[in-house]
This record gives C-alpha cells, sequence and structure tokens, in this order.
C-alpha cells in the first residue's frame, strides 16, 4: 500500500522550494545587516512552556497544538511558535550575562492543528526575530523596519498596522471597561466570543465573525486607555516609523492571538491570500523573560509566515535560463571535459577574490575579464551552474536536454578543441559561439 504524508503536511519541493530558499537568503542577509546572530532551537519543548506563555486560553494552547507523552512520559509539544523557545533558550543559557542585548533570528517548521487551506496548513514555517533587553521604542521602529525592508526586497505588498496594547497598570482598568461594554452586548456575540469574554476578553477584540464586527466597532479603545509611559512609547515609535517613511494604519483593535505581548504590537496584511492575509506579525512582550523564570528583561520581536508569503511570490522564480553545461562530443573526450570542469569551476572565484585581495598570478585574468564583457557574462554564468552531462550520448539530444534544462551556455568538447586546449561555447539564446583557451585559467 502507498503510504501517504500526514493531513494539512505538504512537501516543499520544485518552484515553491526554490522560493522558501530565496526567502529565506533575503532573511538571514537582511537581519544580518541589522545585527541578527543566527540560532537554531528545539523543535520539541515541553507543553508547559507554550501553556505558560503563549497562554492557556489562546486559541493555539486550547485547541491546536501537537502534545503527546514522550517515552519518558514526559509532556511534550512540537512548537507551535517561535518567541516561547527562543525565550526559554535565552534564560536556560544565561545569555544575558554576557551579552548586554541580543539579537537572534531563526527559520523553521512550526506545528499547529488547525483546518488546513490556502495559507493555513499543520507544518509551516516562521522566519523569526527576537530583540532582548530592549527597551526603546527605537528598537521598536528598528524591528518593523527591518520587516518593512525584507518584505520590500521580496516584492511582497504588504500593509503595516500597529496598536499599543498597554502594560499591567493600564491594561486592567481598560479590561474592567471593555467587559462592562461587551456584558451589554453579551447576547449578540457569537458563541466563542460568549466564553473569550470570560476567559480572555482582549480577543474579542480580535473577532473575525460579521456578527461581532459591529459591537467591535463600538467597543472602547485602548489607545484612550493608556498610561503616560505606554502613551509615550507609542507617541515615539510612530514619529520613529514615520521618520523611517514606513507608512502604517493605527488599528486600535488589534490585540494578536498571543497572551504574551504589551505595548506595541503590529500586523503586515497583503491585499491577496483571502481570511489568511496576516503574513508577518509581532510585537513587544516586556514581562515575558520574568514570567518564564528569568530576569525582567524587555524584549520585542516578529515571525513571518513564510508559506504565505511564498504564496504571494509566486512570480518571483522564472524559468530563464542560466549556468552552463558540458557537452563532450565521444566518450575519448571524457577525460578532458572533467578537466574543463575542475578549470572552470575553480576559476570562479576569482570573482569572490575581485572585492578583497586578489593573488598576482590571476592579475592576468581579471584584466581581461574587466575588459571583455563576454567573458565575464560567461564566467557569471559558470558561478551561478556548472554540470557535466549526466550521460554521453548523441549531440543533439544533448543539446535538447541543455535547452530543457535551461542552461544558458553549452560547452562543446570535440577532438579540435581538446588537441588545441580549448572550449567552444555556446550562448544557447543566441546560437553565437566563441572559442576559449583553458590556458588562461591553468596556475
Ligand atoms: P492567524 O490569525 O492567521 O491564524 P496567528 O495570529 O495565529 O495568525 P502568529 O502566531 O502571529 O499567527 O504567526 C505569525 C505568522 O505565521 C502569521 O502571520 C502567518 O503568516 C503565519 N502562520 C500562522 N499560522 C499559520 C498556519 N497554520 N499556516 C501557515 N502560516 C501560518
Ligand atoms: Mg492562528
Amino acid at each position: 500500500m502507498k503510504i501517504t504524508k500526514v493531513k494539512g503536511i505538504y512537501d516543499i519541493l520544485g518552484k515553491e522550494a526554490e522560493i522558501f530558499s530565496l526567502i529565506e537568503e533575503t532573511f538571514f542577509r537582511l537581519t544580518k545587516h541589522f545585527g541578527y546572530k543566527r540560532v537554531f532551537l528545539p523543535i520539541l519543548e515541553k507543553e508547559e512552556l507554550f501553556v505558560r506563555s503563549v497562554g492557556d486560553s489562546t486559541d493555539i494552547v486550547e485547541k491546536e497544538m501537537y502534545t503527546f507523552l514522550d517515552k519518558g512520559k514526559r509532556k511534550v509539544a512540537l512548537r507551535p511558535e517561535g518567541t516561547a523557545g527562543a525565550v526559554r533558550a535565552y534564560i536556560e543559557n544565561q545569555v544575558f550575562l554576557s551579552e548586554s542585548y541580543t539579537k537572534w533570528s531563526y527559520f523553521g517548521e512550526m506545528f499547529r492543528y488547525e483546518n488546513p487551506q490556502a495559507g493555513r496548513r499543520r507544518q509551516f514555517y516562521q522566519a523569526g526575530c527576537e530583540y532582548f533587553n530592549a527597551p526603546s521604542p527605537l528598537a521598536d521602529g528598528e524591528v518593523i523596519y527591518l520587516a518593512y525592508r525584507i518584505l520590500k526586497e521580496l516584492n511582497v505588498n504588504a500593509k503595516l498596522y500597529i496598536n499599543s496594547i498597554g502594560c499591567d497598570k493600564c491594561r486592567g482598568p481598560y479590561k474592567t471597561l471593555l467587559i462592562d461594554y461587551l456584558k451589554s452586548k453579551e447576547d449578540k456575540l457569537c458563541s466563542d466570543c460568549q466564553k473569550r469574554l470570560k476567559r480572555n476578553p482582549l480577543r474579542v477584540l480580535d473577532c473575525k465573525n460579521p456578527v461581532c464586527k459591529d459591537i467591535i466597532d463600538e467597543a472602547p479603545n485602548i489607545l484612550d486607555h493608556l498610561c503616560e509611559c505606554c502613551k509615550l512609547h507609542f507617541e515615539q515609535l510612530k514619529e520613529i516609523l514615520d521618520i523611517l517613511k514606513v507608512p502604517y494604519k493605527i488599528d486600535p483593535f488589534l490585540v494578536r492571538g498571543l497572551d504574551y505581548y504589551t505595548k506595541t504590537v503590529f500586523e503586515f496584511k497583503v491585499d491577496s491570500l483571502g481570511a489568511q492575509n496576516t503574513v508577518l506579525a509581532g510585537g513587544r512582550y516586556d514581562k515575558l523573560i520574568k514570567e518564564l523564570g528569568g530576569p525582567d528583561i524587555p524584549a520585542l520581536g516578529f515571525a513571518m509566515g513564510v508559506d504565505r508569503v511564498a504564496l504571494c511570490m509566486k512570480e518571483a522564480i522564472k524559468d530563464t535560463r542560466h549556468g552552463v553545461i558540458l557537452l563532450p562530443l565521444d566518450e575519448k573526450l571524457l577525460p578532458y571535459a572533467v578537466k574543463a570542469f575542475k578549470l572552470l569551476s575553480e576559476s570562479t572565484s576569482i570573482l569572490e577574490q575581485i572585492k578583497e585581495d586578489i593573488d598576482t598570478k590571476k592579475f592576468n585574468l581579471v584584466l581581461k575579464l574587466m575588459k571583455d564583457e563576454k567573458l565575464r557574462d560567461f564566467l557569471v554564468a559558470v558561478r551561478d551552474r556548472i554540470e557535466l552531462p549526466n550521460k554521453i550520448s548523441k549531440i543533439r539530444k544533448m543539446f535538447s536536454l541543455a535547452d530543457k534544462k535551461n542552461f544558458a551556455y553549452a560547452l562543446i568538447i570535440g577532438e579540435e578543441e581538446a588537441s588545441k586546449n580549448l572550449i567552444t561555447v555556446k550562448n544557447l539564446d543566441t546560437g553565437n559561439q566563441f572559442q576559449l583557451s583553458l590556458n588562461m585559467f591553468e596556475g
């Protein structure tokens, strides 16, 4: 019997895999640029970690966790998100003792037992950042700017929504006001929200049910009830975003589905993708480190939904020609082809060296490269991809394979080429050919 994949869990292959790689590469390039160091964190954690951080009355913990007993009867869970584990690692490794502030980035799979649909999977990928010991609104501005830059570089057209949900001091009185208001409308709320009203009233503001929408629109606004400290923090953040020229909208009912947030929360949403339109979300969690047994250290972060961003980028990878393939015309020419393969492949390290100190032996090649556009384009293609054919067959067959695999150049290797230490380079787009001496690459 054929064994199939588990419901809601997908293989990432082909174009989607290429887009995932592009997202990963762009994410780590930009996070590194802003001072973040990549970390590799466990997928499996104690269940209690998520119950205590994400919150026991959230959808994630109530309905969506992959929890089980391991063989030692420990209650463990596949991580549903990245922040809780990052905070646990930050505390457990006492990173705060050796670093005045810490910036971490990570990329990996998360698990939530949800109803699978477009943009909602049971195993999905998040690219996330955490910035520990960052009390100032400058950090909020920097983190949001980083998220904005990543999406921009990936050509994802998303709108930013921001809000402040205050701190312990101002949220308490606001909650009382909100509960009073919601109680007066209780019979009109959806059944989920009637439960939320008792367990986690702020979450009512996040309800997508149209029945609740009108009630929410008239609810007391948290921004009118922030304490002086939270109000100032939010004002300063807005000023910083204005200077950074990051466009945003204020959404006073943005509360997020996790309990650990304080002050700033934000989401980037796209117009496509229907109901699953949030591609990146985050905020500040000033009390979480302390709640999980660490010192009182303020922090913030975000997570980007890689699967959803990939859906927005379907057109990002074009099937353009790239790279070169060697085509020896005969079995006898194999040793020569293999030698050419090695020389060409190694020669492209010179492209990296141009940026740094250059070895005098290679100086002549660099001079030629700078003068000869054709040669430069060819070597860039070699650096991108160089392959030997997987078997020697008739030249017409090999050309047709090179065409199907979208190579930019075919390197023809015949008797004449081997005897003169040459290769014939054929541009598969234009059909133009030129010859190149391998002497140039020999050390
Ligand atoms: P949603 O309201 O869409 O369920 P969320 O508030 O549960 O999102 P977060 O926990 O903030 O999501 O996760 C950050 C991002 O991870 C989301 O904005 C989304 O892009 C992505 N994400 C969350 N759950 C899933 C899922 N089941 N499948 C794919 N991506 C997801
Ligand atoms: Mg969710």
